[in-house]
């Protein structure tokens, strides 16, 4: 088809087309309106739809990356779906009563067509339809014709809306980005790593990093003074609905700055990325310490969208005979209208709670039975009988109970109450992922170890290069698992989006942290040695950070698994149903890096 002097190249409909314009079309299917009648024009695209009319109309629904334009082919067309046709058309209204409203082309449509099949098509495995419910591997095996899909075409473009907001707030904000190695050695953050064999070096291996975090720290060295990267990440774990293999983060390291700057360096890039996904500004990002995170929702990723939060009951059940109340912290969780669940649903609860680790869960009806007014609650409990009425009422004024609510409560250690009511929070009342409301917050203060170990040691709870909190310095070796550290998370409507910390560039109190992960001097000397040497040539303070970028667009794009954001993605059990890897190696290839399989132990 060539062009005709009276084909339209400048569309006065939409901005798409002015960069979308090729030599073999003029506008893209989404584009034309009323406003577009009487042009001529060229149009590119799939066959999403085709319908004929005797003998001699047919409708051809063509589709590209921006939408559907129905084109009038006089005579019969030889198309079927997924056919990729070129189609000339003028831009006419469609005859009355025939417009279609849930289209943004409805109003139109091309009629005195001429197409050109650009390419044949087989049937597709599966309808282009985003109502067309299709198993996950069936579609990562045809991943090229799911992403055909609107929500997948949508979810890429926002992907690459988000990242380019995120890197242009970087690049505002006088951060530079700095590419670093994927072919590395050990980064000491606890993922297990991939290997890489080397063909030049017999029986050694490259890692692939599962973050930049040495180099960046060394960039910090080398004088940057302020780096970013879009960094693709390597980690050998268990996959999960907010997990893979790869993953991309916006790191970040700056020098010379306190955990505020490199915070306040982070939220103006991720509320300016979820400004640019969702048109508007969320509202302020809250702060919260990690002990208060856990004391109020029982994680360390609050879900602030919802209410719910945990009560302390330590002072009502003080000097309790209740055997099952004496312990360290007795704590409760308050559903309201909960009163309505039946004995099933209770039991069901308690053995979530023990599945969870908890020893047992108390729960208590509250209700206006028996009494005339109704106006103070009662209790219903095979455990009310037991507590004395101050501890009744204690109850029922610290948790602000109601008739109809339900109290459920758990007494243990102050960590294991927090995390099971947590849990149980979290099941009994989180709004779902696409509910619309962004709330962010900084958690801060988290404990520099976590653990111990089988070894009796304490575990660095980010990475050991994380600085102890200027308070807690004393503590190191009298009391680590009391030590706060300088690190802080970025949470997002429950998920964490990312960590980061202020590192420690004094080697007098790496040396301390060290010792108390029992780190010997020739162990970090052999793994880490070069960041070690580097530090002695002047190291500024210096700290940073990393969004998870795939977990931000899920939430930005209200999808609850990060493979739906992903455009090639593994699946559950790390495979590639549409190019079959991980697959085995040839033997000649095998032979070239020196390696030979040994069978699985029994
Ligand atoms: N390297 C850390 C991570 O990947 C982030 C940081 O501390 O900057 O989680």
């Amino acid at each position: 088809m060539t062009a005709g002097p009276e084909i339209s190249v400048s569309p006065s409909s939409s901005s798409s087309s002015a960069t979308s314009a090729t030599a073999m079309r003029t506008h893209m299917c989404g584009d034309l309106r009323a406003r577009d009648s009487g042009t001529r024009v060229r149009l590119c695209g799939w066959v999403a739809t085709r319908r004929e009319h005797g003998e001699h109309l047919a409708f051809v629904d063509l589709r590209d990356s921006t939408g559907v334009t129905q084109c009038v082919v006089d005579g019969s067309v030889e198309a079927r779906t997924e056919w990729v046709l070129q189609v000339e058309g003028t831009v006419r209204m469609r005859p009355d009563g025939n417009e279609n409203p849930e289209l943004a082309t409805g109003e139109i449509e091309l009629g005195d067509c001429t197409v050109e099949v650009l390419a044949r098509a087989e049937p597709p495995p599966f309808a282009i339809d985003d109502r067309a419910e299709v198993d996950e591997s069936v579609r990562l095996r045809y991943r090229y014709v799911d992403l055909r899909r609107p929500r997948m075409q949508a979810n890429l473009r926002l992907r690459s809306r988000i990242i380019s907001a995120l890197r242009a707030a970087m690049l505002r904000q006088g951060f530079c980005e700095v590419e670093t190695p994927l072919l590395w050695t050990p980064t000491p953050e606890g993922a297990r790593e991939f290997a890489v064999p080397a063909r030049l070096h017999r029986a050694k291996f490259y890692v692939l990093p599962q973050s930049p975090q040495i180099a960046k720290q060394l960039l910090m060295v080398a004088g940057m003074d302020r780096y970013f990267q879009v960094a693709r990440c390597l980690r050998d774990e268990d996959l999960r609905a907010d997990r893979q293999f790869e993953f991309t983060q916006l790191d970040i390291e700056a020098s010379f700055v306190t955990p505020s700057d490199v915070q306040a360096a982070v939220t103006e890039a991720v509320l300016d990325a979820s400004e640019a996904a969702r048109g508007e500004r969320p509202g302020e990002v809250e702060r919260i310490t990690w002990r208060d995170s856990m004391d109020r929702y029982g994680v360390d990723k609050p879900d602030m969208r919802f209410g719910m939060e945990l009560v302390d009951l330590g002072e009502v059940f003080a000097g309790t005979e209740v055997r099952a109340f004496q312990a360290e912290c007795v704590k409760a969780l308050r559903l309201q209208q909960g009163s309505e669940l039946g004995r099933n649903k209770l039991d069901a609860l308690v053995e979530r709670a023990k599945e969870l680790g908890a020893k047992g869960l108390a729960w208590f009806k509250v209700s206006s039975a028996g009494q005339p007014g109704g106006t103070v609650p009662a209790l219903e409990s095979p455990l009310d009988k037991f507590l004395t009425d101050s501890e009744r009422a204690g109850l029922l004024s610290h948790t602000r109970a109601e008739p109809g609510d339900l109290l459920l409560v758990v007494a243990d250690s102050w960590r294991r109450a927090c995390e099971v009511l947590g849990q149980l929070r979290l099941e009994l009342g989180r709004p779902p992922v696409a509910s619309g409301e962004l709330r962010f917050c900084w958690v801060t203060d988290f404990p520099l170890f976590d653990g111990p170990n089988e070894e009796g040691r304490p575990v660095a709870a980010h990475h050991p290069f994380t600085m102890p909190h200027r308070d807690d310095l004393e503590l190191l070796e009298s009391d680590p698992m009391a030590v706060r550290s300088e690190a802080y998370d970025l949470v997002l409507n429950g998920w964490e989006l990312g960590s980061g910390s202020i590192r420690i560039h004094r080697e007098d109190i790496q040396r301390r942290v060290f010792d108390a992960l029992g780190i010997t001097r020739e162990e970090a000397e052999s793994r880490f040695g070069f960041l070690l040497s580097a530090f002695r040539y002047g190291a500024p303070p210096h700290g940073g950070f990393a969004v998870g970028v795939d977990r931000l667009v899920a939430l930005l794009a209200g999808e609850e698994n990060i493979r739906e954001v992903i455009a090639f993605p593994k699946t559950q059990s790390g495979t590639d149903p549409m190019t079959g890897a991980p697959k085995p190696l040839p033997e000649e290839s095998l032979k070239e890096l020196g390696l030979r399989f040994v069978p699985r132990a029994e």
